[in-house]
């Protein structure tokens, strides 16, 4: 993979050995659709492995064995791309970057974010805003980046938007970011700019410990994606932008409970299809009433009915992503067994007592924080969440065993 930069713009050509349908670090494969991307007012005298950080973002998926970069990479930098994939990185040059002081949030608008603004009500918002590829039809106008972009406006917080293009550099499955890390690639190209010494992101219990939707069901200490000790945290943290994910240790039921009760309520919007508000009818708009639902203590409220496709899959046996919080929405939600999840019911023996954990935070997680910036999160835990006791993280550690 040979990889320039020139202005904003991203272009990488790909090697002999290189493939246009790749694998992305949760395993999913991806298909290149175009080669270059480019970012809306990012500057041009970033540290070099900035630059490269923010590349390796989008390319990785289809990048076999080695990385030409149009500027020198620091010997830790090129160290961590091959510890953690096998690449050979280079020209190696130069010295690392110095970690800065500031620690921003990536935010999205969603509960989990909304959850992490909460934690930190001192740290700036970057907010990642999708635009049109000049060379790729956009057949995805249902999803309004621009409401979000607005909301995250609203919230009154310190905010610098990054608008770019580089979810077109995919073809299937859909646009998206090549890796889950794309979402970062504006603020790594700021980071220099905004002195960032990390960056949180609203990854809860699911995604980092439980395995998200990628290893259905199985305790992941080690996963590759947001463990610090993983070929994606040892990366940023090469870089001097630590990966930090303040609501690591909890649930979604946490998450939004704590975004429901927070000040920027008002610009919540985990929807990414509704103008005026969550448009109801799709599928993660569904899993999150279940969720608030469960939170509020009261029936679920939809306008779906249960032969629509999205509420199909409910019929179904398990697994099912999010799985622990269908569980908890089971065990919680009233008049659950007459709903679209009545049909689940079946499958599982969810009740108050076997979903309590997911109330509480799992302390492996706050140890995961970088030391500037633990001691802030580990209080507001202790303080309005709780820690879990031993026989709750044990419902952690056994998950899916
Ligand atoms: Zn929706």
């Amino acid at each position: 993979m040979r990889v320039t930069w020139s202005g904003g713009e991203l272009a990488f050509r790909l090697d002999p050995e290189d493939e246009i349908t790749g694998r992305a670090a949760d395993d999913h494969p991806v298909k290149l659709a175009t080669n270059s991307c480019h970012f809306q007012d990012v500057p041009a005298d970033a540290h070099p492995d900035l630059f490269a950080v923010a590349a390796w973002t989008v390319v990785a998926p289809w990048t076999r064995r080695r990385i030409t970069f149009d500027r020198g990479v620091s010997p830790e930098v090129a160290a961590a791309l091959h510890d953690g994939w096998g690449i050979e990185a280079g020209p190696v040059s130069g010295t690392a970057r110095r970690t800065g002081s500031v620690l921003a949030i990536s935010y999205s608008g969603g509960a989990d974010s909304v959850a992490a603004a909460a934690i930190l009500p001192e740290a700036p918002f970057v907010h990642f805003k999708r635009v049109s590829h000049p060379r790729v039809p956009n057949r995805w106008t249902h999803y309004r980046s621009d409401v979000l972009a607005r909301l995250a406006a609203q919230t009154g917080r310190e905010l610098t938007t990054v608008s770019s293009d580089l979810e077109f550099t995919l073809a299937e499955p859909r646009p998206g970011y090549p890796e889950h890390h794309a979402v970062a690639a504006g603020a790594l190209l700021l980071a220099d700019e905004l002195d960032l010494g990390g960056l949180a992101f609203g990854y809860e219990l699911g995604s980092r410990w439980l395995g998200g939707d990628r290893y259905l069901l199985r305790f992941t200490p080690d996963n590759p994606m947001w463990a610090p000790h993983g070929a994606w945290g040892r990366l940023f943290a090469a870089a001097g932008v630590h990966i930090v994910l303040p609501v690591g240790g909890v649930s979604e039921a946490v998450t939004m409970r704590l975004a429901l009760n927070s000040p920027l309520k008002d610009q919540l919007r985990w929807c990414l299809r509704g103008v005026d508000g969550p448009c109801r009818t799709c599928g993660k708009c569904l899993y999150k009433e279940l969720i608030q639902a469960a939170v509020e203590g009261r029936p679920i409220d939809t306008p779906l009915s249960a032969d629509r496709p999205v509420a199909r899959k409910w019929l179904q046996p398990p697994p099912y992503g999010g799985q622990e919080m269908i569980e908890y929405g089971l065990a919680r939600v009233p008049g659950i067994e007459s709903s679209l999840f009545g049909g689940a019911r079946r499958y599982f023996e969810a009740s108050l007592e076997s979903t309590s954990w997911l109330d509480h935070c799992y302390p492996p997680a706050l140890e995961e924080i970088p030391d500037p910036w633990r001691a802030q999160v580990r209080d507001f835990m202790t303080a309005e969440v709780g820690l879990m006791t031993p026989e709750e993280v044990r419902k952690v550690e056994e998950w899916g065993a």
